[in-house]
């Protein structure tokens, strides 16, 4: 009985580390580098680790993805009444957002960091994972110190989803891509079609759910082909997006930034179905922060960077109501994207210069 009960556990294992188990790139692909340093916390199990090592913090699961994995928030600093009394549209509508929210001078900025929706762009995950040891201990994971940031979480409401979308994650074979060229990135990223050719940005998008002509399905998607952040927002496909707007309309953020990651050097992509007053703070946020990344010698846009104030194109649709539109509309926060180097051959951001682009951000 005894033998049989030990064959079984280990069958249970076998199984287990079976369907945890990382894939592998394919055969004609370069493997996942091995060279990634202990402080680059990028996978799903280094969320879960610490996790389990908070003290000041507290997190609970806010959903479970398609493919059965939790969906985690993390939360620091007490949460304030708000007194709200109607939804953020209706309170706009009746010409004041203190119906929805009551804030003043005295009230705790809220910042919310909403970590990759995309699951090959592992940056962002590394970047939370360090600020929540910050959080914790005033270092990062090199063990360099961040009393300064540090403060913050004593005088804000932060709220940190570590990653928006594990079941990308987890499908993705690589957990980095330092090193390796932005092909691989997309083959993995956006995905491949029944004949082999890779679905690549923009086209990534012309199907969704990403279903049927798909060989190797994106970390992009969720395991029901959603990207998030192309999600009907009107009627949520993805358990993961409702997730994430609800946390969005019980914290009120002052700031929204969704973390994401191409082959490029690091910038912020203005929001582009918000109003005018909202785009020029997204404008001046992008252009102090790039200043930053020259200041400190990181990878940047250049002097004469700025982003665009303009309005809709006035004959084509060119800009998507995304994600980042839908938080702003459904809670009236400043909400952009925000796009880091992968460390591609292309983009040649290294390990170091990814972390500190990330904690720069934050
Ligand atoms: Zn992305």
């Amino acid at each position: 009985m005894h033998t049989l009960r030990s064959l079984l556990s280990l069958l249970f294992c076998l199984l287990y580390g079976l369907l945890a188990a990382q894939p592998m790139p394919r055969a004609v692909d370069p493997a996942n580098p091995t060279d990634r340093p202990d402080f680059y916390k990028a996978t799903l199990a280094d969320i879960d680790a610490e996790l389990r090592a908070m003290t000041k913090g507290t997190y609970r699961q806010i959903a479970e993805s398609p493919g059965g994995l939790p969906l985690y928030a993390v939360y620091y600093g007490e949460k304030e009444e708000f007194h709200s009394q109607a939804n953020y549209n209706s309170a706009v509508a009746a010409l004041n957002p203190a119906f929805y929210a009551r804030k003043d001078a005295t009230t705790k900025p809220v910042i919310f960091f909403l970590g990759p929706v995309h699951g090959q762009e592992s940056e962002g995950l590394v970047g939370l994972i360090n600020l929540i040891h910050i959080a914790e201990t005033g270092k990062d994971y090199r063990g360099r110190d961040w009393t300064q940031l540090q403060h913050f979480f004593d005088q804000f409401r932060v709220v940190i989803i570590p990653h928006g979308n594990p079941d990308g994650r987890r499908r993705s074979p690589y957990d980095t891509f330092v090193g390796l060229p932005e092909d691989v990135m997309t083959k993995y990223g956006q995905g491949t079609k029944l004949d082999g050719t890779p679905w690549r940005w923009p086209h990534a998008k012309a199907l969704h759910p990403m279903v049927g002509d798909v060989d190797i399905l994106g970390a992009y998607y969720n395991d029901n082909g959603i990207n998030m952040m192309h999600d009907d927002f009107f009627d949520p496909m993805a358990e993961e997006t409702k997730a994430i707007l609800e946390v969005a309309k019980e914290e009120v953020p002052d700031m929204t930034v969704s973390l994401h990651s191409c082959s490029c050097t690091p910038f912020v992509i203005q929001n582009s179905h918000v109003p005018l007053f909202m785009k020029k703070r997204i404008a001046d946020f992008a252009k102090g922060l790039n200043d930053s990344f020259i200041r400190k010698g990181l990878p940047n846009r250049g002097g004469n960077y700025s982003l665009s104030l303009a309005d809709d194109d006035p004959e084509f649709p060119k800009a998507s109501f995304n994600l980042v539109s839908a938080l702003h509309h459904a809670t009236g926060t400043m909400a952009f994207t925000f796009e880091s180097p992968h460390g591609t051959i292309e983009d040649k951001a290294t390990y170091e210069n990814i972390l500190d682009i990330q904690l720069t951000l934050y």
